[in-house]
Protein backbone atom coordinates (compact mmCIF):
# COMPACT_ATOMS: atom_id res chain seq x y z
CA UNK A 1 0.00 0.00 0.00
CA UNK A 2 0.95 3.64 -0.67
CA UNK A 3 4.53 2.88 -1.79
CA UNK A 4 5.25 0.25 1.51
CA UNK A 5 7.26 -2.82 0.26
CA UNK A 6 7.00 -5.63 2.70
CA UNK A 7 10.29 -6.08 3.88
CA UNK A 8 12.02 -2.67 2.13
CA UNK A 9 12.08 0.63 3.60
CA UNK A 10 10.95 3.51 1.53
CA UNK A 11 12.91 6.05 3.65
CA UNK A 12 16.50 6.87 5.12
CA UNK A 13 16.91 8.23 8.81
CA UNK A 14 19.22 11.41 8.53
CA UNK A 15 20.69 12.85 12.11
CA UNK A 16 19.55 16.53 12.67
CA UNK A 17 22.93 17.34 13.83
CA UNK A 18 25.90 16.23 11.72
CA UNK A 19 23.10 14.90 8.40
CA UNK A 20 24.45 11.12 8.77
CA UNK A 21 22.01 9.08 6.91
CA UNK A 22 21.51 5.35 8.03
CA UNK A 23 19.48 2.59 6.33
CA UNK A 24 16.91 1.86 9.11
CA UNK A 25 16.82 -1.59 11.24
CA UNK A 26 13.66 -0.77 12.58
CA UNK A 27 14.88 -0.22 16.02
CA UNK A 28 17.93 2.64 15.61
CA UNK A 29 17.39 5.55 18.05
CA UNK A 30 20.42 7.75 17.91
CA UNK A 31 23.15 8.83 15.91
CA UNK A 32 26.50 6.65 16.60
CA UNK A 33 28.51 9.77 16.04
CA UNK A 34 29.36 11.75 19.21
CA UNK A 35 28.12 15.00 19.42
CA UNK A 36 25.20 17.03 20.92
CA UNK A 37 22.22 15.21 21.66
CA UNK A 38 20.42 15.20 18.34
CA UNK A 39 16.82 13.75 16.77
CA UNK A 40 17.07 11.13 13.67
CA UNK A 41 14.43 12.26 11.17
CA UNK A 42 12.95 10.08 8.53
CA UNK A 43 13.68 11.34 4.61
CA UNK A 44 11.28 10.05 2.32
CA UNK A 45 11.16 8.66 -0.87
CA UNK A 46 9.67 11.54 -3.63
CA UNK A 47 9.14 13.68 -0.73
CA UNK A 48 6.10 16.12 -1.64
CA UNK A 49 4.58 13.94 -4.48
CA UNK A 50 3.94 11.08 -2.00
CA UNK A 51 0.70 9.15 -3.05
CA UNK A 52 -2.42 8.71 -1.01
CA UNK A 53 -4.34 5.56 -0.45
CA UNK A 54 -6.88 3.70 1.26
CA UNK A 55 -8.07 5.42 4.45
CA UNK A 56 -7.15 5.82 8.14
CA UNK A 57 -3.98 5.69 8.99
CA UNK A 58 -1.82 3.95 6.71
CA UNK A 59 -3.64 6.20 4.07
CA UNK A 60 -0.27 8.18 4.94
CA UNK A 61 2.00 5.69 4.33
CA UNK A 62 4.30 6.74 1.85
CA UNK A 63 5.44 9.22 5.01
CA UNK A 64 5.44 6.93 7.50
CA UNK A 65 8.75 4.80 8.32
CA UNK A 66 7.21 1.77 8.39
CA UNK A 67 7.74 -2.00 6.33
CA UNK A 68 4.49 -3.31 6.68
CA UNK A 69 0.80 -1.86 7.38
CA UNK A 70 -1.88 -3.33 9.24
CA UNK A 71 -5.85 -3.39 8.09
CA UNK A 72 -8.41 -1.17 9.45
CA UNK A 73 -6.43 1.03 11.55
CA UNK A 74 -8.42 4.20 11.91
CA UNK A 75 -6.86 7.59 11.67
CA UNK A 76 -7.36 11.34 12.64
CA UNK A 77 -10.43 12.80 11.91
CA UNK A 78 -10.19 16.83 11.04
CA UNK A 79 -13.32 19.08 10.45
CA UNK A 80 -14.80 22.41 10.80
CA UNK A 81 -15.54 23.97 14.59
CA UNK A 82 -17.27 27.32 13.54
CA UNK A 83 -20.02 26.79 16.44
CA UNK A 84 -16.84 26.27 19.07
CA UNK A 85 -14.93 28.80 17.54
CA UNK A 86 -16.82 31.52 17.80
CA UNK A 87 -17.46 30.83 21.35
CA UNK A 88 -14.16 31.43 22.04
CA UNK A 89 -13.46 34.49 19.39
CA UNK A 90 -12.00 32.28 16.02
CA UNK A 91 -13.63 32.60 12.72
CA UNK A 92 -11.49 29.92 11.57
CA UNK A 93 -11.48 27.14 13.65
CA UNK A 94 -10.85 23.43 12.99
CA UNK A 95 -10.28 20.41 15.41
CA UNK A 96 -8.70 16.98 14.53
CA UNK A 97 -10.79 14.98 17.04
CA UNK A 98 -8.74 12.07 17.98
CA UNK A 99 -10.89 9.69 19.87
CA UNK A 100 -14.36 7.60 19.90
CA UNK A 101 -17.17 9.74 18.17
CA UNK A 102 -18.95 7.71 15.46
CA UNK A 103 -21.13 10.06 14.08
CA UNK A 104 -17.63 12.09 13.14
CA UNK A 105 -16.49 8.82 11.74
CA UNK A 106 -13.66 8.80 14.51
CA UNK A 107 -13.07 5.09 15.70
CA UNK A 108 -9.20 5.40 17.89
CA UNK A 109 -9.55 2.28 19.70
CA UNK A 110 -8.17 3.75 22.83
CA UNK A 111 -9.56 6.82 22.41
CA UNK A 112 -6.30 9.11 22.13
CA UNK A 113 -4.03 9.76 18.99
CA UNK A 114 -0.93 7.63 20.65
CA UNK A 115 -2.81 4.91 18.67
CA UNK A 116 -1.63 7.22 15.51
CA UNK A 117 2.16 5.98 17.18
CA UNK A 118 1.36 2.49 17.96
CA UNK A 119 0.44 1.40 14.90
CA UNK A 120 3.51 3.08 13.37
CA UNK A 121 6.02 2.27 15.61
CA UNK A 122 5.01 -1.69 15.15
CA UNK A 123 4.55 -1.24 11.61
CA UNK A 124 8.38 0.37 11.72
CA UNK A 125 9.73 -3.27 13.48
CA UNK A 126 12.20 -5.96 11.71
CA UNK A 127 11.14 -9.26 11.57
CA UNK A 128 11.72 -11.27 14.73
CA UNK A 129 12.27 -7.78 16.79
CA UNK A 130 13.38 -7.75 20.34
CA UNK A 131 10.66 -7.14 23.17
CA UNK A 132 9.70 -3.43 23.53
CA UNK A 133 9.65 -2.03 26.90
CA UNK A 134 7.59 1.22 26.67
CA UNK A 135 7.16 3.31 30.17
CA UNK A 136 3.41 5.46 30.04
CA UNK A 137 1.86 7.34 31.96
CA UNK A 138 -1.35 5.99 30.75
CA UNK A 139 -2.47 6.56 27.28
CA UNK A 140 0.78 5.42 25.16
CA UNK A 141 0.34 1.70 27.33
CA UNK A 142 -3.19 2.01 26.36
CA UNK A 143 -2.38 2.22 22.75
CA UNK A 144 0.94 -0.01 22.66
CA UNK A 145 -1.34 -2.82 24.42
CA UNK A 146 -3.94 -3.01 22.32
CA UNK A 147 -2.44 -2.06 18.75
CA UNK A 148 0.46 -5.24 20.03
CA UNK A 149 -2.46 -7.15 20.86
CA UNK A 150 -4.40 -7.07 17.69
CA UNK A 151 -0.84 -7.66 15.78
CA UNK A 152 0.61 -9.66 17.77
CA UNK A 153 3.76 -8.32 18.48
CA UNK A 154 5.08 -8.69 22.41
CA UNK A 155 5.72 -5.61 24.43
CA UNK A 156 6.60 -4.72 27.74
CA UNK A 157 4.71 -1.85 29.27
CA UNK A 158 5.79 0.18 32.70
CA UNK A 159 3.04 2.41 34.46
CA UNK A 160 2.34 3.85 37.45
CA UNK A 161 -1.12 2.51 39.28
CA UNK A 162 -3.12 5.39 38.64
CA UNK A 163 -2.76 4.46 34.74
CA UNK A 164 -4.58 0.77 35.21
CA UNK A 165 -7.81 2.89 35.50
CA UNK A 166 -7.33 3.65 31.71
CA UNK A 167 -6.49 0.07 30.21
CA UNK A 168 -9.99 -0.61 29.76
CA UNK A 169 -10.37 -2.46 25.85
CA UNK A 170 -12.79 -3.64 23.44
CA UNK A 171 -11.36 -6.93 24.24
CA UNK A 172 -9.26 -8.48 26.36
CA UNK A 173 -5.64 -8.25 25.94
CA UNK A 174 -3.36 -10.72 23.71
CA UNK A 175 -0.76 -13.25 26.20
CA UNK A 176 2.43 -10.86 24.33
CA UNK A 177 1.22 -7.76 26.37
CA UNK A 178 2.54 -8.07 29.63
CA UNK A 179 1.80 -4.63 32.29
CA UNK A 180 4.18 -4.15 34.68
CA UNK A 181 2.11 -1.68 37.52
CA UNK A 182 3.83 0.65 39.97
CA UNK A 183 2.25 0.32 43.26
CA UNK A 184 2.01 3.29 46.03
CA UNK A 185 3.51 6.89 45.05
CA UNK A 186 5.14 6.09 42.09
CA UNK A 187 4.73 8.64 39.13
CA UNK A 188 5.51 9.08 35.40
CA UNK A 189 8.68 9.40 35.82
CA UNK A 190 9.44 6.48 37.94
CA UNK A 191 8.06 4.21 35.37
CA UNK A 192 10.63 5.84 32.69
CA UNK A 193 13.80 4.92 35.19
CA UNK A 194 12.13 1.49 35.50
CA UNK A 195 12.09 0.93 31.73
CA UNK A 196 15.05 1.85 31.26
CA UNK A 197 16.70 -0.66 33.55
CA UNK A 198 14.15 -3.55 31.92
CA UNK A 199 15.46 -2.48 28.47
CA UNK A 200 18.80 -3.35 28.93
CA UNK A 201 17.88 -6.79 29.72
CA UNK A 202 18.93 -9.26 27.19
CA UNK A 203 16.38 -9.73 23.98
CA UNK A 204 14.45 -6.22 25.44
CA UNK A 205 14.65 -2.95 23.48
CA UNK A 206 13.91 0.42 24.37
CA UNK A 207 10.95 1.80 22.25
CA UNK A 208 12.97 5.21 22.71
CA UNK A 209 9.55 7.89 23.07
CA UNK A 210 10.45 11.04 21.59
CA UNK A 211 13.60 9.73 19.45
CA UNK A 212 11.64 7.11 17.58
CA UNK A 213 10.45 8.28 14.45
CA UNK A 214 7.78 5.88 13.82
CA UNK A 215 5.75 8.01 17.22
CA UNK A 216 6.84 11.18 15.58
CA UNK A 217 5.71 10.40 12.50
CA UNK A 218 2.94 8.81 12.97
CA UNK A 219 1.71 11.57 15.42
CA UNK A 220 2.43 13.77 12.51
CA UNK A 221 -0.36 12.38 10.95
CA UNK A 222 -2.74 14.52 12.82
CA UNK A 223 -1.18 17.63 10.34
CA UNK A 224 -1.52 15.32 6.91
CA UNK A 225 -4.85 14.72 7.94
CA UNK A 226 -5.61 18.45 8.56
CA UNK A 227 -3.85 20.00 5.33
CA UNK A 228 -6.03 17.17 3.25
CA UNK A 229 -9.40 18.05 4.60
CA UNK A 230 -7.89 22.30 4.76
CA UNK A 231 -6.58 22.35 1.29
CA UNK A 232 -3.88 24.00 2.84
CA UNK A 233 -1.85 24.32 6.46
CA UNK A 234 -3.28 25.84 9.40
CA UNK A 235 -1.70 29.13 10.65
CA UNK A 236 -1.55 27.70 13.83
CA UNK A 237 -1.15 24.60 15.07
CA UNK A 238 -2.89 24.07 19.72
CA UNK A 239 -2.02 20.51 21.51
CA UNK A 240 -1.17 19.81 25.18
CA UNK A 241 2.15 18.57 25.72
CA UNK A 242 3.73 16.36 27.82
CA UNK A 243 6.86 15.62 26.17
CA UNK A 244 5.81 16.88 23.07
CA UNK A 245 6.75 14.68 20.80
CA UNK A 246 3.11 15.13 18.89
CA UNK A 247 3.95 18.83 18.43
CA UNK A 248 7.57 18.25 17.16
CA UNK A 249 5.76 15.41 15.19
CA UNK A 250 3.02 17.93 13.34
CA UNK A 251 5.98 20.60 12.89
CA UNK A 252 7.97 17.99 10.99
CA UNK A 253 5.01 16.70 8.61
CA UNK A 254 4.46 19.98 7.82
CA UNK A 255 7.58 20.72 7.23
CA UNK A 256 7.36 17.80 4.42
CA UNK A 257 4.14 18.85 2.95
CA UNK A 258 4.90 22.70 2.61
CA UNK A 259 4.91 23.93 -0.77
CA UNK A 260 7.59 27.02 -1.41
CA UNK A 261 7.15 30.05 0.68
CA UNK A 262 4.57 28.75 2.74
CA UNK A 263 4.89 29.51 6.38
CA UNK A 264 5.21 26.68 8.72
CA UNK A 265 2.42 26.78 11.08
CA UNK A 266 2.83 28.37 14.11
CA UNK A 267 2.94 26.06 17.44
CA UNK A 268 0.88 27.12 20.34
CA UNK A 269 2.03 24.25 23.55
CA UNK A 270 -0.28 24.16 26.39
CA UNK A 271 0.81 22.92 29.85
CA UNK A 272 -1.54 21.86 32.63
CA UNK A 273 -0.05 24.30 36.07
CA UNK A 274 1.24 23.44 38.35
CA UNK A 275 3.16 21.32 36.79
CA UNK A 276 4.61 22.80 33.75
CA UNK A 277 8.45 21.69 33.21
CA UNK A 278 7.93 22.71 29.49
CA UNK A 279 6.42 25.72 29.72
CA UNK A 280 9.21 26.50 32.61
CA UNK A 281 12.14 25.86 30.18
CA UNK A 282 10.86 27.97 27.57
CA UNK A 283 10.55 30.40 29.74
CA UNK A 284 14.08 30.42 30.76
CA UNK A 285 15.38 28.98 27.87
CA UNK A 286 18.55 26.55 28.43
CA UNK A 287 17.86 25.91 31.65
CA UNK A 288 16.78 22.45 32.77
CA UNK A 289 13.13 22.26 33.67
CA UNK A 290 11.77 22.51 37.13
CA UNK A 291 11.50 19.21 38.94
CA UNK A 292 8.29 19.33 40.36
CA UNK A 293 5.54 17.48 40.61
CA UNK A 294 2.13 18.37 41.79
CA UNK A 295 -1.51 17.90 41.09
CA UNK A 296 -2.19 18.81 38.01
CA UNK A 297 -5.89 17.62 35.97
CA UNK A 298 -3.68 16.22 32.73
CA UNK A 299 -1.66 13.65 34.50
CA UNK A 300 0.17 12.46 30.77
CA UNK A 301 1.06 15.97 30.48
CA UNK A 302 3.83 15.51 33.19
CA UNK A 303 6.85 14.02 31.74
CA UNK A 304 9.82 15.74 34.19
CA UNK A 305 12.02 14.87 31.18
CA UNK A 306 10.83 16.39 27.74
CA UNK A 307 13.19 16.59 24.72
CA UNK A 308 13.60 20.64 24.87
CA UNK A 309 17.33 20.98 24.24
CA UNK A 310 17.90 17.98 22.13
CA UNK A 311 18.25 18.86 18.43
CA UNK A 312 15.38 18.62 16.26
CA UNK A 313 13.44 19.16 19.56
CA UNK A 314 10.74 20.98 21.18
CA UNK A 315 13.29 23.99 21.74
CA UNK A 316 14.03 24.18 17.70
CA UNK A 317 10.21 23.32 16.59
CA UNK A 318 9.40 26.22 18.63
CA UNK A 319 11.84 28.52 16.97
CA UNK A 320 11.72 27.43 13.60
CA UNK A 321 8.09 27.89 13.93
CA UNK A 322 7.72 31.36 16.08
CA UNK A 323 5.57 29.05 18.57
CA UNK A 324 5.11 29.29 22.14
CA UNK A 325 4.56 27.35 25.25
CA UNK A 326 1.05 28.71 27.38
CA UNK A 327 0.07 27.34 30.94
CA UNK A 328 -3.63 26.99 31.81
CA UNK A 329 -5.15 25.59 35.73
CA UNK A 330 -7.29 23.47 36.55
CA UNK A 331 -10.46 25.50 36.80
CA UNK A 332 -9.93 26.85 33.25
CA UNK A 333 -9.02 23.17 32.10
CA UNK A 334 -12.45 21.99 33.28
CA UNK A 335 -14.70 24.90 31.87
CA UNK A 336 -13.21 24.27 28.70
CA UNK A 337 -14.14 20.60 29.06
CA UNK A 338 -17.85 21.26 30.19
CA UNK A 339 -18.06 24.04 26.83
CA UNK A 340 -16.87 21.39 24.64
CA UNK A 341 -19.58 19.08 25.41
CA UNK A 342 -22.41 21.64 25.47
CA UNK A 343 -21.20 22.69 22.25
CA UNK A 344 -19.72 19.95 20.55
CA UNK A 345 -21.91 16.95 22.40
CA UNK A 346 -18.81 15.09 23.08
CA UNK A 347 -16.89 14.23 26.28
CA UNK A 348 -12.43 14.89 25.74
CA UNK A 349 -10.11 14.43 28.31
CA UNK A 350 -8.54 17.17 30.49
CA UNK A 351 -5.35 17.44 28.15
CA UNK A 352 -7.60 18.51 25.82
CA UNK A 353 -9.47 20.57 28.18
CA UNK A 354 -6.15 22.34 29.03
CA UNK A 355 -4.89 22.91 25.27
CA UNK A 356 -9.10 24.32 24.46
CA UNK A 357 -8.60 26.66 27.54
CA UNK A 358 -5.11 27.84 26.54
CA UNK A 359 -6.33 28.60 23.05
CA UNK A 360 -8.96 30.41 24.47
CA UNK A 361 -6.96 32.47 26.60
CA UNK A 362 -4.17 32.91 23.83
CA UNK A 363 -7.47 34.97 21.21
CA UNK A 364 -8.17 36.76 24.57
CA UNK A 365 -4.59 37.99 24.81
CA UNK A 366 -4.68 38.85 21.42
CA UNK A 367 -1.95 36.03 21.13
CA UNK A 368 -4.26 34.25 18.48
CA UNK A 369 -5.86 37.22 16.12
CA UNK A 370 -9.74 35.93 15.41
CA UNK A 371 -9.10 35.57 11.59
CA UNK A 372 -6.43 32.94 11.98
CA UNK A 373 -6.99 29.36 10.44
CA UNK A 374 -6.14 27.45 13.27
CA UNK A 375 -5.80 23.53 14.12
CA UNK A 376 -6.74 22.57 17.40
CA UNK A 377 -5.72 19.20 18.09
CA UNK A 378 -7.74 17.30 20.76
CA UNK A 379 -6.25 14.23 21.43
CA UNK A 380 -8.39 11.92 24.37
CA UNK A 381 -12.59 12.50 23.38
CA UNK A 382 -14.89 10.53 23.60
CA UNK A 383 -13.52 8.12 26.56
CA UNK A 384 -17.37 7.94 27.92
CA UNK A 385 -19.12 7.78 25.10
CA UNK A 386 -17.09 4.57 23.80
CA UNK A 387 -17.77 2.97 27.65
CA UNK A 388 -21.25 3.63 26.58
CA UNK A 389 -21.23 2.21 23.22
CA UNK A 390 -18.98 -0.71 23.72
CA UNK A 391 -18.51 -3.17 26.97
CA UNK A 392 -14.61 -2.85 28.00
CA UNK A 393 -12.64 -4.98 29.10
CA UNK A 394 -10.17 -3.79 32.27
CA UNK A 395 -6.44 -5.47 31.61
CA UNK A 396 -4.63 -7.39 34.12
CA UNK A 397 -1.49 -6.27 35.41
CA UNK A 398 0.77 -9.10 34.67
CA UNK A 399 3.51 -7.52 37.80
CA UNK A 400 2.73 -5.50 40.81
CA UNK A 401 5.76 -4.01 42.30
CA UNK A 402 5.65 -1.71 45.56
CA UNK A 403 7.07 1.25 44.95
CA UNK A 404 8.89 3.38 47.76
CA UNK A 405 8.23 6.81 48.14
CA UNK A 406 11.69 9.14 47.36
CA UNK A 407 12.42 9.76 50.78
CA UNK A 408 12.76 5.58 51.41
CA UNK A 409 16.53 5.45 50.42
CA UNK A 410 18.01 4.67 47.15
CA UNK A 411 18.87 0.69 48.46
CA UNK A 412 15.30 0.47 48.89
CA UNK A 413 14.52 1.60 45.42
CA UNK A 414 17.45 -0.82 43.86
CA UNK A 415 15.81 -3.36 45.61
CA UNK A 416 12.69 -3.09 43.99
CA UNK A 417 14.61 -2.74 40.92
CA UNK A 418 16.37 -6.02 41.40
CA UNK A 419 13.29 -8.11 41.96
CA UNK A 420 11.35 -6.85 38.94
CA UNK A 421 14.24 -7.76 37.02
CA UNK A 422 14.42 -11.18 38.50
CA UNK A 423 10.54 -11.46 37.71
CA UNK A 424 10.65 -9.92 34.32
CA UNK A 425 13.76 -12.00 32.64
CA UNK A 426 11.16 -14.64 32.12
CA UNK A 427 9.56 -12.07 29.95
CA UNK A 428 10.65 -12.41 26.81
CA UNK A 429 9.77 -16.02 26.24
CA UNK A 430 7.00 -16.19 28.07
CA UNK A 431 5.19 -13.47 25.67
CA UNK A 432 6.92 -15.03 22.47
ZN1 LIG B 1 24.83 12.79 14.10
Amino acid sequence: MSGVRPGTRHYTVVCSSCGTRYEDDGLLLDCTRRHEPAFLRAEYEGSGTQTREGSGLFRYASVLPVTRTFADVPGPVVHQAQRLGRRIGLDRLWVAFNGHWPERGAQLPTCTFKDLEAYTVLGRLPDSAPLLVIPSAGNTAAAFAWAATRHRVPCLLVVPAPAMERMRFPGPLGPCVRIVVLDGTATYSDAIACADLLARLPGHHAEGGSRNVGRRDGLGTVMLAAAEAIGRLPDTYVQAVGSGTGAIGAHEAAGRLRTAGEALPRLLMCQNLPFAPLYAAWQATGRAPAERELEPLARELTNRHPPFTIRGGVRDALVESRGDIRCTDNEAALAAIALYEEVEGIDIESGAGVALAALADAVRAGQVRHDELVLLNITGGGRARQAHDLTLVPAEPWLRIPWPGRDEGPGVVAEQVKRLLTNSSAVAEAAR
